[in-house]
């Protein structure tokens, strides 16, 4: 039977091409969204995939779609916690129900998937890639909420590296640059995207797809033997730090 990836957040962004690589690869994909009508888009067309709408923040949903997933789909070998938001706003500004609306989702429901999902992943050895950001490994301006969601997703990861490694799974995080997606042209700014190419080495944004390969390397055999790791795929951002855009100049 062929292997089977959960890819959250897969109706649009890097979460679809995620889910197009993995079918490239010959693994069959349960797209996960909570956006219904554009999950029935990308999914219905994909044959291999198959949709399942879910609210990833929500711990009744999760559960359910535990079971719905591995009674459609008949195993697991890889778990993607991709579904994320972006909110970018003054630290002072940050209300609470704007905090806990991130938080909900970019690390709550990477905790809920995961858990839910671990006895199946037990079965297969399977992987986990939980998609955190640079903006978890550098702080910044305006992302107090985000950021914080991202750090905290790195360090689980860690986590599940220490503690699910005697069962045979693997847990590993893909930090992107920057990428022209929804989430990011809803909070990059003009300003925010010529900053981000100054700083970046390869002087650009990345693409969705390039991420992707970066998170299936990371779900398969060839990365048997990786896990706990934090992959930066973001142009060399992280290795930079001082005074890049003004030596360019
Ligand atoms: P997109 O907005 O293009 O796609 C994300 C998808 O996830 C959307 O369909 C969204 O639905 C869905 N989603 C959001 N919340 C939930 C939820 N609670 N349950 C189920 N589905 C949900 O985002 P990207 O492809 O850009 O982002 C994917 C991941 O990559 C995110 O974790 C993001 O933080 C991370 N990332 C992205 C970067 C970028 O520059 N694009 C840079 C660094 C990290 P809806 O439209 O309704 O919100």
């Amino acid at each position: 039977m062929s292997k089977v990836a959960i890819v959250t957040g897969a109706a649009r962004g890097i979460g679809l091409a995620t889910t197009d690589l993995f079918l490239e690869m010959g693994w069959r994909v349960a797209m996960v969204d909570r956006d219904a009508a554009e999950l029935d888009a990308t999914a219905t067309p994909r044959d291999g995939a198959l949709g399942f709408v879910c609210d990833v923040s929500d711990p009744e949903a999760v559960a359910e779609l535990a079971t719905q997933i591995s009674a459609k789909m008949g195993r697991v070998d890889a778990l993607v916690n991709n579904a994320g938001v972006a909110e970018f706003g003054p630290i002072e500004e940050c209300d609470f129900t704007t905090w806990r609306r991130v938080m909900a989702t970019n690390l709550d429901g990477v905790f809920l998937m995961s858990q839910a999902l671990t006895p199946a992943l037990k079965e297969t050895h399977g992987a986990i890639v939980n998609i955190g950001s640079i903006s978890g490994l550098r702080a910044s301006t305006l992302r107090v909420a985000y950021g914080t969601t991202k750090a905290a997703v790195i360090h689980l990861t860690k986590q599940q590296a220490a503690e699910l490694g005697e069962y045979g799974i693997r847990s590993n995080c893909v930090c992107p640059g920057p990428v022209r997606t929804k989430l990011s042209i809803a909070v990059h700014s003009p300003a925010i995207i010529a900053a981000y190419h100054d700083a970046i080495p390869l002087n650009r944004y990345g693409s969705e797809r390039e991420i992707a390969e970066a998170i299936c390397f990371l779900c398969s055999e060839k990365a048997s033997y990786i896990s706990g790791q934090i992959l930066a795929a973001d142009g060399g951002f992280e290795s930079t730090g001082v005074g890049l855009p003004a030596l360019r100049s």
